[in-house]
C-alpha cells in the first residue's frame, strides 16, 4: 500500500504533541481554512507516494521518540493508510496523536458509512479536531492553532459517548519553554 506524504518522516518534534515525537506529514486537504500555514499540503495529487512498508521500517528504526503524530494535510483523507500507520505504531509501543480538519462529531457520522474511521479512532490516543479558524488563532494554545480546536482523549470519548478533553491542555500555555516529559504525562 502507498501513502501520499508531503514531507519525509520527521523525528524529535516537541511541538506536534506531547513528549518527543515522530511526525507523518500526510498530503491532501479539502478544508481550505483561511490562514492555513501549510498550503503546500492541500493538493490531493501533490507531495510524493511512499510505500507504507518502507515507512513502517523507518518508524521502527527511530530511537528515543515517545510517539507519532499524523498531520498534514488531513490524515482522514487517507484513512486506510492512516489506520495502517497508527495500528503499527501502537503495536510497537508508540502513542498516537492525529490532527484533522473534521470535528470529532463529524468523524462519528462519517464512520457510519466508513468503518475504517472508527478503526482509526480506536488506534488514536489524542485527536486534535476541527478547522483552523483565523479569528480564533492564538499562539498561547497548546498543540493547536485556534481556540475552536480541541485536544480530545479519544479512548475516554468513545467509552463515555461524549467528547472528553485532555484536561491539562484546556488551559493556555503558561510559558514557551519546550515541553518536558514527566511521569504520568502520557495517557
Ligand atoms: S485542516 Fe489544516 S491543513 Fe487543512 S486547510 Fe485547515 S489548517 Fe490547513
Amino acid at each position: 500500500m502507498k501513502v501520499r506524504l508531503s514531507s519525509p518522516l520527521q523525528q524529535d518534534s516537541i511541538v506536534d504533541g506531547e513528549g518527543i515525537r515522530m511526525v507523518v506529514w500526510m498530503q491532501g486537504c479539502i478544508h481550505n481554512c483561511p490562514g492555513c500555514h501549510n498550503k503546500k499540503t492541500h493538493s490531493l495529487k501533490g507531495g510524493f507516494e511512499k510505500d507504507i512498508a518502507e515507512l513502517k521500517e523507518e518508524i521502527a528504526a527511530v530511537k528515543n521518540n515517545d510517539g507519532i503524530t499524523l498531520t498534514g494535510g488531513d490524515p482522514l483523507l487517507q484513512v486506510k493508510q492512516s489506520l495502517e500507520i497508527a495500528s503499527f505504531s501502537k503495536s510497537i509501543g508508540l502513542n498516537v496523536w492525529c490532527y484533522t480538519g473534521f470535528t470529532y462529531e463529524q468523524l462519528l457520522v462519517m464512520a457510519n458509512s466508513n468503518p475504517l474511521i472508527k478503526e482509526l479512532l480506536l488506534n488514536v490516543d489524542v485527536l486534535i479536531d476541527g478547522k483552523f479558524i483565523l479569528d480564533e488563532k492564538s499562539s498561547d494554545l497548546m498543540f493547536r492553532g485556534s481556540a475552536n480546536q480541541r485536544v480530545i482523549n479519544v479512548k475516554e470519548s468513545l467509552k463515555k459517548d461524549r467528547v472528553v478533553l485532555v484536561t491539562k491542555y484546556i488551559k493556555k500555555k503558561v510559558n514557551k519553554k519546550p515541553f518536558i516529559k514527566e511521569k504520568h504525562l502520557f495517557l
